[in-house]
C-alpha cells in the first residue's frame, strides 16, 4: 500500500525519521526529529507537534493520527467513542503475516480498525465524529470500517445530528476482496438515510483521499472540505496518463485541484479548520430552526 503513495507524490520526499544530520554532525536520536515531507527541512518533533504538524516554511500538512484528529477537531473530554468492540478477521485467508500486521497495528493506534467513530461536541454543538485512521493499514477501508462508518451515520440520523467525516484512506483493504467493496454500496446507503433524517453530513478530506474511499462516503458530503496539498483521486496518476495517453497538470489530484473543478467547497488550513466546522455547524442549525416553521401547503 505505501508502495502505492509513495508512485502518487513522486516529485515530493517521504517523511523519514532522520536518525542524523547530514555532513558529519553528531547523532541525534531518531524520534528528536522528522524531515518535512513537503521541503525536506529537518524540524524538532515537538515543534512540528506544537505547530498542528504543519511545516512553517512550506505550509506542508502531514498527517495526524485520528486520536489527534479528535483532539483538533472536538471540545476537550467530550469524546465518547461507539463501537471499539467490532474487531477485523481474515476472510479470504491470507493469513498469520496479515494477522499480525493487524494485531502490529491494533498496538501501535489504541484502535481495532482503521476507523475512530463516536459522539462529541464542537464548540458546543453535539456532532458524530466518524475519523480515519491512515496509520492502521494505510486507513483501507474493509468491513469494520464499513460496519463503524454506517453505525456512526445510521445513529447520526436517528438521533438527528450533524455527522463530521474526516477522511484519510488509500481506499477498499485489497486483503477482503469483494467484502471491501461491498462497503461502498452500504455506506453510501447511510449517507442517502442521514440526509432524509435532514442532518447535515459534514466531510473533511485529507492527504490520501483515494479510491474505494473517494468514490463512495467522502464524495458525497453537504459540504466537502479539504486541506492544503491533500492527494484526493480515484486511479493513480500515471494509470490515468498511460490510459488516455495525455500529461496531466502538475497539481493533478491535489485538494486545490478538486476545489478549481468544483469537486469540494473550500481548502482550508487545520489551523482554522475547527472555527470553520464551527460556522458550518452554526449555519445548519440556524437553517434547522427556520425549517421548524411550518410551510405553505402547495397548491
Ligand atoms: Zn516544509
Amino acid at each position: 500500500m505505501s508502495s502505492f503513495f509513495d508512485k502518487l507524490r513522486l516529485t515530493k520526499p517521504k517523511l523519514e525519521k532522520t536518525g542524523t544530520i547530514k555532513s558529519g554532525k553528531p547523532k541525534v536520536p531518531g524520534d528528536l526529529w522528522v524531515k518535512c515531507k513537503g521541503c525536506d527541512t529537518p524540524i524538532y518533533r515537538k515543534v512540528l507537534e506544537e505547530k498542528l504538524k504543519v511545516c512553517d516554511k512550506c505550509g506542508f500538512h502531514h498527517k495526524m493520527t485520528s486520536f489527534e484528529r479528535l483532539a483538533l477537531l472536538t471540545d476537550p473530554g467530550s469524546f465518547e467513542e461507539m463501537d471499539s468492540n467490532i474487531f477485523p478477521v481474515d476472510p479470504l485467508d491470507f493469513g498469520e503475516e496479515f494477522q499480525v500486521k493487524l494485531a502490529r497495528d491494533q498496538k501501535k493506534t489504541g484502535l481495532n480498525d482503521a476507523l475512530l467513530t463516536g459522539t462529541a461536541t464542537i464548540e458546543g454543538h453535539k456532532v458524530v465524529a466518524i475519523i480515519m485512521e491512515f496509520f492502521f493499514r494505510g486507513g483501507s477501508m474493509g468491513s469494520v470500517v464499513g460496519e463503524k462508518v454506517t453505525r456512526a451515520l445510521e445513529y447520526a440520523a436517528e438521533h438527528k445530528l450533524p455527522a463530521i467525516m474526516v477522511t484519510c484512506s488509500g481506499g477498499a483493504r485489497m486483503q477482503e476482496g469483494v467484502f471491501s467493496l461491498m462497503q461502498l454500496v452500504k455506506t453510501n446507503a447511510a449517507v442517502i438515510r442521514l440526509g432524509e433524517a435532514k442532518a447535515p453530513y459534514i466531510v473533511i478530506m485529507t492527504d490520501p483521499t483515494t479510491a474505494g474511499v473517494a468514490a463512495s462516503y467522502a464524495a458525497i458530503g453537504d459540504v466537502i472540505l479539504a486541506e492544503p496539498g491533500a492527494i484526493i483521486g480515484f486511479s493513480g496518476r500515471r494509470v490515468i496518463e498511460q490510459t488516455i495517453r495525455q500529461k496531466l497538470p502538475a497539481d493533478f489530484q491535489t485538494s486545490e485541484f478538486y476545489m478549481k473543478h468544483g469537486f469540494i467547497d473550500r481548502v482550508i488550513h487545520r489551523r482554522i479548520l475547527k472555527r470553520t466546522l464551527e460556522r458550518i455547524l452554526n449555519f445548519y442549525s440556524n437553517t434547522d430552526e427556520k425549517e421548524q416553521t411550518p410551510e405553505k401547503e402547495e397548491a
